[in-house]
């Protein structure tokens, strides 16, 4: 078996999902704003490139960055964990969820990057596609790199550096999450990371994890399980889609 490809980026989701099975959102608009070797996408025309790139969304230094987390009830439940860094999702697919209590430290494997209009997708991905099962959008907001703000002898860095680095910290501003958060890569491990609240007045101590308090979406108020049930009733339109 040929060694999985290190890249994390959007070819990567590209290549995993059939866009014309699946209802999540094709990577148009971060092709645009890629350097053009990397935009050499099938039947993306200059024309096509021009007004994605007019729709694209804003330059990040000119607001706050964005981070989502989508409770995805997939063949294996989990969280996954996105936070905007240059115009795309970053990824980590966290089996337990995120935790405010202070103390626990959960399993977050890096994943592909995700195209920023992901953000807004809820909904079901039909069986027989990549990630088969219904979405929701758990949590959402801003938020801040914190080690950019760091002295530059005492480690600042970009999203991208800390991501290469293996150790990113970053201040949420969600409606569920709050605070600082930290992620950390394990040791000798290419993609499993450690997810974990830091010390703050956000910090809990053994409370109810607030995955089990608060379930439904921010955008739709609904469950996983009320998403789920609905997309039965409508029929998926990829059923039959082959795929892995
Ligand atoms: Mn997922």
């Amino acid at each position: 078996m040929p060694a999985k490809p290190k890249a994390k980026d959007i070819e990567e989701y590209r290549s995993k999902r059939h866009f014309e099975a699946t209802p999540e959102p094709p990577p148009e608009e971060e092709q645009a704003r890629k350097p053009a070797v990397k935009a050499a996408g099938k039947t993306a025309s200059k024309t096509a490139v021009k007004v994605a790139a007019k729709s694209a969304p804003k330059k990040s230094s000119a607001r706050a960055p964005i981070f989502v987390v989508q409770k995805h009830d997939a063949s294996r439940l989990h969280y996954d964990f996105r936070l905007e860094v240059d115009g795309v999702l970053a990824s980590w697919a966290v089996p337990k969820g995120p935790s405010m209590n202070l103390g626990v430290r959960h399993l977050a494997v890096h994943v592909e990057d995700h195209p920023f209009n992901y953000k807004d997708f809820e909904g079901n991905i039909p069986e027989g596609n990549y990630g088969a099962g219904s979405v929701i959008v758990w949590d959402r907001g801003t938020y801040r790199n914190m080690l950019a703000d760091k002295p530059a002898s005492k480690g600042r860095r970009t999203m991208r550096q800390a991501i290469e680095a293996g150790k990113l910290e970053i201040e949420l501003q969600g409606e569920k999450l709050k605070g600082a958060f930290a992620l950390v890569r394990m040791e000798d491990s290419d993609d499993q990371w450690l997810l974990m609240k830091m010390k703050d007045e956000f910090a809990k101590d053994g409370t109810q994890e607030v995955i089990k308090r608060r379930t439904r979406s921010v955008i739709s108020g609904k469950t996983v399980e009320e998403v789920a049930r609905e997309g039965d009733k409508q029929g998926s339109k990829g059923r039959s889609a082959g795929g892995s």
